[in-house]
């Protein structure tokens, strides 16, 4: 066994034992040298494997609102301060919001997440959200997380009560790097709202994103604040610069660092959900089965904004890195996922990535987040 080899699997036996990484791991981590990341990836899998078998949950996105956001997160095409060419529309119509969780179903995801754009639900749209939650459940054998943005108390405990298992709403950052992400709403507003979903007995979700010029330790700082808040499943986006937002210019994930920081996750938040969220296809590329070793969830379909892989090429990453997707119970499923899937998919192919001169990776022109929002 190589020194690297035996220093890593030390970190996952110190996750599996409940003790959280130092800050000086979590560098090493982050700073692993590329011959030795096959290593890290197989200590990160020891962790993964322990929780989660070879088990991959799905989950199926549906942007019921976009865009008309008065907040303005530098990230999102969605925001007052983007010009990004995306599709702006009110909450959809119920009938099409039940659509989308019927593709879901069809496609075998485990979970429908309906996101909508905007600092928080005003009474009208929440009524209806709700609404749909009650009929999704009573129609499909699908959970049902809800991204609304900001929530208080009361609204929570109206979701519980719809029959709503999760409500994701993301940290995104480090609460010393949110101010250089967003102005119209503080780091303390994002974390009083997870802990209202705790409080309403629902199942917490909240990651980041990867890529806004933070830090290793903002990175690292921000796994901290989602162990101390005990979320349940986290999504780790990587960002996707775009066109027409104040983070269009921002370049600096390429595939290894991005299995670095789920690596990193996997030691932090050992027994959590981690989910490869936005920027899969665009970021970690060729090496996206590798993903799975830390991970244990993707998107399966398009994002919010911009398409994903087809749901074919997913499923044939599982199966050919020996993973099996996993059913809406948490048992293993072994039939053919695409057996009663509309005839919309598989979809063409995902373009590949332009990468602008000079810098190590970047987005295709045009495309949007695909990373839940609120
Ligand atoms: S992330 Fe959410 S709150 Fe922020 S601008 Fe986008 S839609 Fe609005």
């Amino acid at each position: 066994m190589t020194p690297s080899q035996s220093r890593w699997l030390d970190l996952a036996d110190d996750a599996l034992g409940g003790a959280l990484l130092s800050r000086t791991d979590a560098r090493s981590v982050l700073t692993a040298p590329d011959d030795a990341l096959l290593e890290l990836l197989a200590a990160a899998y020891r962790v993964r494997r322990h929780h989660w078998g070879n088990r991959v949950r799905l989950h199926f996105l549906c942007n019921a609102q976009s865009g008309l956001c008065p907040e303005d997160c530098h990230y999102c095409s969605q925001s007052s301060v983007s010009t990004a060419e995306i599709d702006r529309y009110p909450l959809l119509a119920r009938e099409k919001i039940l659509e989308a969780a019927g593709r879901a179903a069809a496609l075998k995801a485990g979970t429908f997440c309906l996101v909508i754009s905007g600092r928080s639900p005003g009474e009208r749209v929440f009524g209806k959200v709700l609404d749909a939650v009650r009929e999704i459940r009573a129609r499909y054998d699908l959970k049902v997380c809800a991204c609304l943005g900001l929530l208080d108390a009361g609204q929570a405990q109206r979701l519980a009560e719809a029959g709503v298992e999760t409500v994701n709403h993301n940290l995104n950052t480090s609460e010393r790097h949110h101010a250089s992400v967003c102005s119209t709403h503080t780091f303390a507003d994002r974390r009083a709202t997870v802990e209202h979903v705790k409080a309403a007995g629902i199942k917490t979700c909240s990651g980041g994103i990867i890529g806004m010029g933070e830090s290793d330790d903002d990175i690292y700082d921000l796994a901290v604040s989602l162990r101390e808040l005990d979320v349940r499943s986290v999504p780790v986006n990587f960002l996707i610069p775009i066109a027409g937002t104040p983070f269009a210019n921002r370049h600096a994930l390429d595939p290894r660092r991005c299995l670095r920081v789920l690596c990193l996750y996997r030691f932090v938040l050992p027994s959590q959900e981690i989910r490869i969220a936005g920027g899969r296809e665009v970021h970690l590329r060729s090496l996206q089965p590798l993903g799975l070793y830390p991970a244990n969830s993707i998107f399966i379909g398009d994002y919010l904004t911009t398409q994903g892989q087809t749901a074919q090429a997913d499923y044939a990453m599982i199966r050919d890195a020996g993973f099996v997707l996993e059913t809406p119970d948490g048992a293993p499923f072994d039939g053919d996922p695409l057996a009663g899937a509309p005839p919309s998919y598989p979809r063409a192919p995902l373009p590949m990535p332009v990468v602008p001169p000079g810098v190590p990776s970047g987005p295709p022109s045009g495309i949007s987040p695909g990373v839940p929002v609120g």
